[in-house]
């Protein structure tokens, strides 16, 4: 595990476009943490970091958008206001884990049964005492994926 301070959005936004650099095809990453953490900041960071120069806005009336632009294909989820199973069936979340691009979950949490076992894991955390804009996250899963983000 990683542990990486954020002292504000544009430091979120760095550590999500240095993961980027180093993402593989299949790659799953989980974004945890309480609204506003900073879970789309770092979606952002990380398309930038794939070369997807379009706007990346939270889906929040879409559990899925795709993004094709990019060194790989980008799916951006949230499914904070997942109501049921079938609902998740229905956006073809397999197709996008187990095909060539990367799948960024935000709440991922919320559906870890659905995960793959090697999803990377990456929880967003405030810590009052520290003021407004600081960030504590976490980054777990397998290593070699780690250990090239945080070269770059
Ligand atoms: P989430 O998707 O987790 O609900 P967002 O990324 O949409 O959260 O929003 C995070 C908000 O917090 C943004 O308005 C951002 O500017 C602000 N912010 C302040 N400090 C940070 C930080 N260190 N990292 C990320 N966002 C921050
Ligand atoms: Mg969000």
């Amino acid at each position: 595990m990683e542990v990486y301070e954020s002292f504000n959005r544009d430091d979120t936004f760095d550590l999500g476009f240095s993961l980027a650099k180093a993402a593989v095809p299949r790659e799953v990453i989980s974004l945890n943490g309480d609204l506003g953490a900073g879970k789309t900041v770092f979606t952002k960071g990380f398309a930038a970091g794939l070369g997807i120069e379009e706007e990346l806005d939270s889906p929040t009336f879409s559990i899925l958008k795709s993004y094709y632009t990019g060194r790989l294909p980008l799916h951006h989820f949230d499914v904070y206001r997942i109501q049921s199973e079938e609902e998740l069936d229905e956006t073809g979340y397999e197709d996008c884990f187990y095909g060539e691009g990367v799948s960024l979950i935000e709440w991922g949490n919320l559906v870890s049964r659905i995960l793959p076992l090697d999803a990377v894991i990456v929880n967003i955390e405030r810590d009052y005492g520290k003021g407004d804009d600081y960030r504590r996250i976490e980054v777990s899963g397998p290593d070699k994926l780690i250990h090239e983000a945080s070269r770059n």
